[in-house]
């Protein structure tokens, strides 16, 4: 579809329960197929996520398509595509081996490539926008004016945006809604049509949809904080018996305390003062509820400053910050020493949280994965330090 210039790869139903996403992108399809007159400046490729699952309407059949993008998943994962190696029998393998080889064509081609990751949540509320906090990914999440949540790559390893940004495409997850609401289709088409725009692969003058899209979405960013921060993730295992309580929706104000859910141990309760994000109402997924945080975005804007002028160079300088020895690109910190700056200034800065085990934290460049197949970043973290 189109000429030259930019690619934006459009990723839909990555969960199989997630139609809404799909079903927004067919109507931009048709409009785009119907009226020829609209020449993309570039082109748009769609890509179906999970389609097994999709077929019959589950998050996932054997494993969840959307945290299986790490460096480890993809190396064995390419292996077995070679003959005479024993294929896996999770049936995401297959769905995962053709996107990535869709993936791989479309990098490899000429002109800048952008991402656009559509998903719904199974609670109300709940329309965001996350992005791994680079520049250019937060100057694409810049065209879809609704809350930008930043920090998830920290707490939830393998997502496919994380994976695209790290292979150096500005990339976006949408969360477009409640799964069943008509409107998260009207809001992923919206996005679309928005960053077409934005990224000027169509003129303004040649989309009509234009206005009604940013009427579906600008009252939403009006409505809730410009940028938060991800703090807590309540992680689910096997087993445990976890059912949120009825009744809360994402970015609703909770107390720390306030019992939220429950599982075989008793009440689970709000860590911190904060926002529940995408409180889980299904019964597949490992992600218990999220816990969010507003924060100014003067701060977004000096980071930016910060990072125009390279500050992130020399902030092994820093008391109990330094180089790390065997892991390029990374920090090793010495929370005994740099415990109060140390996370928030690393954030500006541009750093990830890569591994926070007591008194040590090794932070990464965003954009960057670690070189060490022996660190990363693990399950069921502490919360982010005050
Ligand atoms: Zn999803």
């Amino acid at each position: 579809m189109g000429g030259d210039g930019a690619t934006l790869v459009i990723v839909a139903g990555l969960h199989g329960n997630e139609p809404a996403g799909v079903l927004g992108a067919m109507r931009v399809i048709r409009a785009l197929r119907e009226e020829r007159s609209r020449r993309l400046q570039g082109r748009v490729v769609f890509l179906t996520g999970n389609r097994a699952a999709l077929s019959v309407g589950v998050r996932f059949l054997d494993r969840d398509l959307n945290r299986a993008w790490t460096s480890e998943r993809l190396r064995t994962l390419r292996m077995g595509a070679r003959p005479g190696l024993p294929e896996s029998t999770a049936r995401e393998d297959r769905e995962q081996r053709e996107l990535l080889a869709e993936l791989d064509r479309i990098i490899g081609a000429a002109g800048p490539t952008y991402a656009l990751d559509l998903h719904t949540t199974s609670g109300p509320d709940g329309v965001f926008t996350t992005i791994g906090d680079t520049l250019e990914n937060r100057d694409l999440a810049q065209f879809l004016p609704v809350p930008l949540v930043l920090g998830l790559e920290e707490l939830v390893e393998g997502t496919l945006h994380e994976y695209l940004g790290e292979r150096g495409v500005p990339s976006l997850a949408f969360e477009s809604g409640q799964h069943e609401e008509p409107e998260a289709i009207d809001r992923a088409e919206a996005a679309i049509w928005l960053l077409l725009v934005g990224l000027r692969l169509l003129p303004e003058s040649a989309v009509p949809e234009i206005g009604k899209a940013r009427g579906q979405l600008v009252p939403i960013g009006e409505a809730f904080p410009k940028v938060l921060e991800f703090r807590h993730r309540h992680e689910l295992r096997e087993g445990d018996g976890f059912r949120m309580r009825p009744g809360f929706r994402s970015f609703q104000r909770l107390r720390a305390g306030t019992v939220v859910g429950d599982d075989l141990r008793g009440g689970v309760s709000m860590p911190e003062d904060g926002r529940i994000l995408m409180p889980l109402y299904q019964s597949q997924g490992s992600d218990g509820f999220f816990v969010v945080r507003e924060f100014k975005v003067f701060w977004l804007r000096l980071s930016r400053v910060l990072r125009g002028l390279g500050v992130g160079r020399f902030v092994h300088w820093l008391p109990g910050i330094r180089e790390h020895p065997s892991i390029p690109g990374a920090l090793d910190v010495n929370k005994r020493v740099a415990r109060w700056y140390a996370l928030q200034v690393l954030h500006l800065l541009g750093f990830r949280r890569q591994l926070d085990d007591g008194d040590r934290l090794v932070v990464l460049r965003r954009g960057k994965r670690a070189a060490s197949e022996g660190v990363h970043t693990g399950d069921g973290h502490p919360p982010p330090n005050p």
